[in-house]
């Protein structure tokens, strides 16, 4: 018998994990292809935590239970350390989740419930976890249409819903009375992942303690330390406690927890990027809606998604030879010619816009079928 016979159902369909390799783009290369911060720490914050690094004892396995940290974040979110849930990267407490949540009934797989489009990596860590996903499309301004998911959650019985919001790559936000009375009716597991919450200075944190089932997932990736993957789940203390059983032990390495720690000391530093990072997203918002024939949709992430006259991969293609990466999300459906947009420094996004300018415009697709705006 092969090995593959043993391999479990739907993982050999999946795609291979391929991200752009970035050496070949040459180094000045805009990467505006995975909603990082595009603002790096300054010379002094790194300095300051080169030191803590020094103090760190790397002979020793890290404090198991990441305390120091949770107890950071605990502070930031206002909610207690024992309802915090850390993971290697936000995405690894999904992956918890499936192992605590994904065991189903026998003869009834446990489902998992998103909106499409939105986060990949959903269905990839359901199918890795032989759980079956039920997406379900949003509507083509993007929005919820609540009587769909909730009749997808009477019909299927997900055991956990994952809604990224703001929603990623749409970028919009969901309406959170909405989003709640979801989570009432499912009555089991309901995250909403806020990886881009920061941008759109609005949390569902507060509506933990108060709504049955509701999780918030948060992530320090996408407001700068995107390097460090730390991530959390936050929900009721029982279940963070029955999900802390079954993550791996020091899942979180001890260089991370020390500098996590020694960043979240200064959270006036991290708000102050933030801040600086909405100030160039609406820059380059800007820039985008002079361009003639491209739909640009509102964003209240660190991203914008854009719609293009023509030919995405042409697009895309286009803006690479111009030394600017960015993600080509089109696909048959809501996604169809769109492209992700990371916001990235002033310059950067200069670059981003001229060259797409020159792209849509001359690109030979659009002036063969030229076709009409979508508002969003
Ligand atoms: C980027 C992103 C994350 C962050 O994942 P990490 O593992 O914390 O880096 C989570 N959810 C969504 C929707 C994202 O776009």
């Amino acid at each position: 018998m092969s090995w593959q016979a043993h391999l479990r159902e739907g993982i050999q369909a999946l795609a291979p994990l391929a991200l752009y390799d970035y050496r070949s783009g040459g180094p000045g290369l805009a990467r505006l292809d995975c909603n990082e911060l595009a603002l790096p720490l300054e010379a002094p914050e790194l300095a300051e935590l080169a030191g803590e690094l020094a103090k760190v004892s790397l002979h020793r396995y890290p404090e198991v239970s990441g305390l120091s940290l949770r107890q950071a974040l605990a502070q930031r979110w206002q909610v207690e350390p024992d309802e915090i849930l850390l993971g290697n990267g936000s995405v690894e407490t999904i992956a918890v989740l499936m192992t605590a949540f994904g065991g189903g009934r026998p003869g009834a797989p446990a489902k998992v419930l998103y909106p499409e489009p939105s986060f990949p990596y959903y269905e990839v860590i359901a199918r890795a976890h032989g759980v079956v996903p039920v997406a379900v499309p949003l509507e083509a301004s993007f929005a919820l249409d609540p009587s769909a998911f909730e009749e997808a959650i009477d019909r299927e019985r997900p055991a956990v819903a994952l809604f990224a919001s703001p929603n990623n790559p749409t970028g919009n936000r969901f309406d959170p009375a909405v989003l709640e009375r979801l989570a009432r009716r499912m009555d089991a597991v309901f995250v909403v992942d806020e990886a881009y919450a920061d941008f759109a200075g609005a949390t569902m944190l507060s509506r933990v303690r108060v709504t049955p089932g509701l999780f918030v997932m948060r992530s320090l990736s996408k407001i700068g330390l995107a390097g460090l993957r730390l991530g959390a789940l936050v929900g009721p203390r029982d279940a963070i406690a029955e999900l802390d059983k079954v993550r791996l032990p020091w899942n979180v390495n001890a260089v991370s927890l020390a500098l996590g720690v020694a960043a979240l000391a200064h959270p006036e530093r991290l708000a102050a990027r933030v801040r600086l990072l909405i100030a160039l997203r609406r820059e380059l918002e800007a820039a985008l809606r002079r361009i003639p024939g491209l739909v640009v949709y509102p964003s209240e992430a660190n991203f914008i998604l854009v719609r293009v006259p023509g030919d995405a991969g042409e697009v895309f293609r286009r803006l690479l030879e111009k030394g600017v990466l960015v993600k080509n999300v089109s696909r048959p459906g809501l996604l169809e010619r769109c492209l992700r947009i990371t916001v990235g420094t002033g310059a950067e996004n200069e670059r981003c816009a001229r060259a797409l300018e020159e792209a849509v415009t001359t690109s030979s697709a659009a002036s063969r079928h030229c076709l009409p705006p979508e508002g969003p």
